[in-house]
């Protein structure tokens, strides 16, 4: 069998983030520019990478950006004044609170707390409620970036049986979701699940969200299938593995993602690219 394409998650975000640069370019001549709030609580060593990544990747776009680092002991109250200064804000079209938050605070009453139409993050219980009934919402940056790297695959999606192992919130179920709107058969498997290398060695498309270093071996594998790693873990070595043991999976499967490099390049172009959308919608241009 000839090696598995790799599915080069980089390049594909960097060809989408080159349409998004053209879009703010013709925004601007309505007057228009894209505005992102990053929202930071606390000393979290991982999440200040990620929040320098996003605004990175704002000043990359010609967005406005602006990050708001505040003392981990800040209170609740003040965190939500924040983002009810950010909803009324008419520069700022996205909103997104860097998870986790200190323990004091209660995450689900900051998400509650982000208008609607700025949650950029696509967390918003009403965001979530659409995705379930198929209407118009800002999708979750992760799940909207593995379906467009299964897309860019060239591989049909419809009809097609997809197991998606791992069912949070934030990946699994909208990943789920996401593949039954594109009309996939899709089967769940988590931790309770029994016989997963069976049912998993069903799939024409496997996307794995566990956080378990490596422990998908070509076993759950059936040969050909589109494998999407969503997998991000520390080793103890420092380096990053995914929750696909690529190598041994890459001999049988069909387009794999590496890690790194495949869904993580993903996610902050899915942000921004929501980012995009809302600024329309808040301008009346879409
Ligand atoms: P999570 O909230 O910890 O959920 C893990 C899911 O995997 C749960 O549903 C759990 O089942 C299931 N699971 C755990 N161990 C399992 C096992 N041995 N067999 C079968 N299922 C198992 O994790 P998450 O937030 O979805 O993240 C998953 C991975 O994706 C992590 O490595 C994370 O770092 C990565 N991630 C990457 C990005 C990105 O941008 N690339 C974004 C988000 C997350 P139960 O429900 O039964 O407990």
């Amino acid at each position: 069998m000839t090696a598995a394409t790799i599915i080069n998650g980089k390049q594909i975000s960097e060809e989408i983030r080159e349409g998004i640069a053209l879009e703010v370019q013709q925004l601007s001549k309505q007057g228009v520019r894209p505005g992102l709030a990053v929202v930071l609580v606390g000393d979290d060593p991982a999440s200040h990478v990620y929040v320098r990544n996003k605004e990175k990747a704002c000043h990359d776009l010609g967005f406005y950006s602006e990050v708001h680092r505040l003392p981990a002991d800040s209170s609740q109250e003040e965190v939500l004044a924040l983002v009810d200064k950010l909803n009324k804000q008419s520069s700022i079209h996205g909103i997104l609170v860097q998870l986790p938050l200190p323990g004091h605070i209660q995450e689900k009453a900051v998400i509650d707390a982000i208008a609607v139409e700025k949650d950029v993050d696509g967390f918003h219980p009403v965001n979530v409620g659409n995705l379930v009934i198929g209407d118009d919402s800002l999708l979750p940056c992760t799940p909207a970036g593995v379906i467009e790297l299964i897309k860019r695959t060239g591989v049909e999606i419809s009809g097609k049986h997809a197991v998606v192992i791992g069912r949070s919130n934030i990946v699994g179920k909208p990943v789920s979701l996401l593949l039954q709107r594109e009309n996939a058969t899709v089967t769940m498997c988590h931790s309770r699940t029994s016989n997963m290398p069976e049912i998993a060695k069903q799939a024409d498309i496997l996307v794995v969200a566990i956080g378990r270093a490596n422990m998908i071996d070509a076993s759950y594998v059936k040969p050909g299938a589109v494998i999407i790693d969503v997998g991000m873990n520390r080793l103890e070595n420092g380096k990053l593995a995914g929750d696909v043991d690529f190598a041994s999976v890459k001999e049988i499967s069909g387009p794999i993602t590496p890690v790194p490099g495949g869904v993580g390049p993903m996610t902050i172009t899915m942000l921004m690219k929501n980012t995009l959308l809302a600024a329309k919608r808040l301008s009346g241009i879409e």
